[in-house]
């Protein structure tokens, strides 16, 4: 189902109205935002060469290091007292990246999320159950915002709290949750479990994202819960979730708001634009934003773009692949994005370690777990001992106080920095992998 008019916009009649936008956008952060004057400047543009769409491609890119450099408010086009709601997503270190709104972005962002729900086919007859976290984290808020501007009575009940997920799934009648993919199979497990019969339960469709997942888990989560299972895609710099979705009838393929977002595909390694049907990084031109508005923003989402045609859906949008990977070395651990390197400078803290690490994530019972597993230095692992294993190897006396205290002390630090609970665990000097090139620090075995 389609939201508003503009969904139906397409051909000359949608170019015309990206370029308009796009040429006040420019003027906009030009003329508010030093780091853009100065960018611009230095390739020497002036927002009045900007006279195509094809003059985006003469652009500066914006990264997230960008943002950063300009933290906390330096990006924002507009003084405080037109900002009504501030958000934030964490960045490669401590500092998260910070994204203002005015009135009327949430207004934008409400209209964008509502036809979020309109093409899965949610309607103001429905209840929306949101377990996308509430807080600094855009999910919550985007998806209830959206499903309330659509006229659906929202229940707020954010992340976690599974088994009460449960309880009002069957005594509210919720007929659409949204959450990460991930927790929707954690919810069908734990019902289970209860006896929960979910072929009975109200619930028709579930609105998922935040994550990477896969074909192969849609098909497990629409048969196990006896739902559509439709995907969607944001992150928080661009406005939050709603960048791309899914329509019910077709879900192949998310539809990229055009009328809001300019969206091109780039060679990650040397930042030319690619034809539709390519595989390359994802980048992003916010065209109606007013508080906050990016231009050419590298989100390092891998994914390919199709040329816009008609959809059953009515929509003439383009379209964009399920994400296949990053250019970065972000990892999503339950929904939180994580940096390695955020993790490292954790561990360089800490004199008894040393600085030979690897990130080992599983999933075990649906639930990302991520083991951080660092070398002590010789020193720490002397003045506590050390005990011979059967294969004749030296390991760490682990149950020495002093160990524990380590563990512990850098599980909190990690915990407070990101945000995720890890399992750490201690190696004897020279125990872990060496590498000749490229540290490999990460060891992704999740299946999804
Ligand atoms: P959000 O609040 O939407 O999670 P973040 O900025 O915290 O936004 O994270 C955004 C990142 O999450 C994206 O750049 C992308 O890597 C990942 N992501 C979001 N939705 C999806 C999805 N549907 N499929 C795969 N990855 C996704
Ligand atoms: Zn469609």
């Amino acid at each position: 189902m389609i939201f508003d008019e503009n969904e139906l916009l397409g051909g000359e009649k949608l170019k015309k109205l990206q370029l308009e936008r796009l040429q006040k956008t420019v003027r906009n952060v030009y003329d508010n935002v030093t780091f853009y004057k100065k960018s611009f400047d230095k390739k020497g543009i002036k927002p009045e060469d900007i006279k195509s769409l094809e003059d985006l491609a003469k652009l500066p890119f914006t990264v997230k290091q960008d943002l950063r450099d300009n933290y906390p408010y330096g990006m924002f086009t507009v003084p405080i007292e037109k900002i009504v709601r501030i958000h934030a997503s964490s960045g490669t270190t401590g500092k998260p990246t910070v994204c203002g709104y005015t009135k009327n972005d949430i207004k934008t962002w409400s209209i964008i999320m509502a036809r979020v729900f309109a093409a899965a086919g949610v309607t103001k007859n429905d209840i929306v159950q949101n377990a996308y976290g509430y807080g600094l984290f855009t999910g919550g808020l985007g998806a209830h915002y959206g499903a309330e501007e659509l006229g659906a009575a929202v229940v707020p009940i954010s992340g976690g709290n599974t088994k009460k997920q449960i309880q009002l799934l069957e005594d509210f009648g919720s007929n659409c949750l949204t959450c990460t993919p991930s927790f929707a199979l954690y919810l069908y497990d734990i019902g289970r479990e209860a006896g929960v019969d979910f072929a009975k339960l109200p619930l028709r469709v579930a609105i998922l994202g935040a994550e990477p997942w896969s074909e192969g888990m849609r098909k497990e989560i629409e048969e196990k819960l006896s739902i559509d299972a439709i995907n969607l895609y944001g992150l928080s710099e661009i406005i939050g979730p709603g960048v791309s979705f899914e329509c019910i009838e077709e879900k192949n393929g998310m539809h990229i708001s055009d009328d809001h977002f300019i969206a091109e595909i780039i060679d990650p390694a040397t930042g030319e634009q690619l034809p539709y049907g390519s595989k390359g990084e994802l980048v992003i031109t916010t065209i109606t934003k007013e508080a906050f508005p990016l231009i050419r923003y590298r989100t390092k989402d891998i994914t390919v773009l199709s040329k816009p045609t008609k959809c059953s859906c009515g929509r003439n949008f383009t379209k964009m692949t399920r994400i296949t990977g990053r250019s970065d070395d972000m990892l999503i651990i339950r929904g939180v994005n994580v940096f390695p390197s955020q993790i490292e400078d954790v561990i360089t803290k800490f004199r008894s370690l040393a600085g030979h690490y690897q990130l080992v994530i599983k999933r075990v019972e649906r639930l990302d777990t991520l083991t951080v597993e660092v070398e002590v230095i010789n020193e720490f692992a002397r003045s506590i001992g050390t005990v011979v294993m059967a294969d004749g190897t030296e390991a760490l006396a682990v149950t020495h106080e002093k160990v524990e205290a380590l563990k512990q002390n850098l599980k909190k630090d990690i915990k407070d920095l990101i945000g995720v609970t890890t399992d750490v665990k201690l190696f004897m000097p020279k125990t872990l992998p060496r590498f000749e090139g490229k540290a490999k620090r990460v060891i992704d075995n999740r299946v999804i």
